[in-house]
């Protein structure tokens, strides 16, 4: 047998590519290397934008809506609040977040293999084979949804369309007034950790709390959350699960090859800046599926169709990179930039997670270009 399309992992973006494959009529088989539900090294934050995406709610799977936001500034001591009638972030545990999704998908009959490990992936002119410990598959088109350190981009020779950034992220269970003290906003700290920011993500019981760098392998992450978690004034831990893994940076735009469409993680779509991957990853699902349903099994237009899918993300990350540089190469202009226009920084920012902004627009608009040249300059003299 033949399927329309085969998905390696099971994470958001490959329930979300399943979910719009079988909506469109396509046969789909979804294989996943884990027993589900499972643990996911995950902040868990899902930006509001993500309605525009998902036909259904995820509310079933929301563990706190976040109305507010807290970013601190280190570096000059400061903090700002920022407050929306809407939710800025919905807290979500990915255990939860990724098996409702994938129940979404098996709802619309997607066939789903769990405790499957892909091996291998082999194509020709006709279709694409794939090799798990099991058997063999084979399919149309196949959706890399495998993550950050997934065989396909190996497999592929891809691994170095985008550089992986690492992260931390502790479950931290507290005392009731500990947790009530910091279970009321989402909190942003920045010039904590060199190049990157730290984190605490309220859930239902506990607090997600993490940091990432983009200085990579210079900094020890472990010491500099162990020092957040004192700074945050965290004392009588009842229980703390300790895990990292990788937010993966895109260089490159290359997100296919032959038959196989690279989505989320494995395509290295996550945000440079916040390294928010969620509704990329869901996004770029969708932009794949869509490009199968519309693309009459020819590859041609199927490559295309998601080229052109993509565009939208691609431009924000670009942007996004941009931007990056401004907010983590540059430690002397963000700590101007946070001293004069924190409050307005914060308050972008906040309109680009709910969706009402764009880095694209933002960096469209020449007055921000100039007052950025402005800080820099000011900053050389
Ligand atoms: C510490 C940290 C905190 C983060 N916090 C946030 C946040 O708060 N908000 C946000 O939006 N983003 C956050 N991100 C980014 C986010 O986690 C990712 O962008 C997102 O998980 C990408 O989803 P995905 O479906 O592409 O990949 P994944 O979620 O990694 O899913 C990949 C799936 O593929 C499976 N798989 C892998 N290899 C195989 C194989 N060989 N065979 C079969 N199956 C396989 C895996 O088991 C997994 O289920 C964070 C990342 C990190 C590291």
């Amino acid at each position: 047998m033949i399927y329309d399309a085969i998905i390696i992992g099971s994470g958001v973006a490959g329930t979300s590519a399943a979910y719009f494959l079988v909506k469109g009529g396509k046969n789909v088989l979804l294989l996943e290397k884990e027993r589900l539900p499972r643990y996911k090294t995950c902040g868990g934050g899902v930006i509001s934008r993500i309605s525009d995406i998902l036909p259904y709610e995820i509310e079933p799977v929301v563990d706190v809506k976040m109305f507010t936001a807290d970013i601190f500034d280190h570096e000059n001591n400061i903090s700002f609040h920022v407050k929306r009638d809407e939710p800025i972030i919905n807290m979500t545990m990915r255990e939860s977040l990724d098996y409702f999704m994938l129940e979404k998908a098996r709802e619309e009959n997607a066939i789903f293999k769990s405790e499957e490990i892909v091996t291998d992936i082999n194509q020709n002119s006709e279709y694409v084979e794939v090799v798990t410990e099991m058997g063999k598959y084979n399919a149309r088109f196949v959706i890399a949804a495998d993550g950050a350190s997934g065989i396909t981009v190996r497999k592929l020779g891809l691994q170095n369309n985008y550089k992986k950034i690492p992260a931390l992220e502790n479950e931290v269970y507290v005392e009731n007034n500990q947790y009530e003290e910091h279970s009321k906003t989402a909190r942003f700290d920045f010039g904590f950790v060199p190049a990157g920011y730290a984190w605490v993500f309220p859930k239902k019981e506990h607090l997600s709390i993490g940091l990432f760098t983009m200085n990579g392998s210079n900094v020890s992450l472990r010491k500099y959350l162990n020092e957040f978690i004192t700074k945050l004034g965290i004392k009588d831990i009842k229980e703390e699960k300790k895990h990292g893994y990788f937010l993966p940076l895109y260089k490159k735009s290359e997100f296919t090859k032959g038959r196989i469409l690279l989505v989320g993680d494995a395509a290295g779509l996550t945000d440079p800046i916040t390294g928010e991957g969620i509704s990329y990853a869901i996004e770029s699902g969708k932009c794949a599926a869509e490009a199968i349903v519309h693309g009459s099994n020819d590859v041609d237009t199927v490559i295309k169709n998601y080229q052109k899918n993509l565009k939208g993300i691609v431009t924000e990350l670009r942007y996004a990179k941009f931007l990056a540089l401004f907010v983590y190469a540059s430690p002397k202009l963000r700590k101007f930039a946070f001293k004069r226009y924190g409050k307005k920084l914060s308050e972008l920012m906040t309109d680009v997670i709910t969706g009402r902004n764009k880095y694209s627009k933002l960096m469209k608009d020449p007055l921000n270009y100039l007052k950025l040249f402005r800080s820099a300059k000011s900053l050389s003299q």
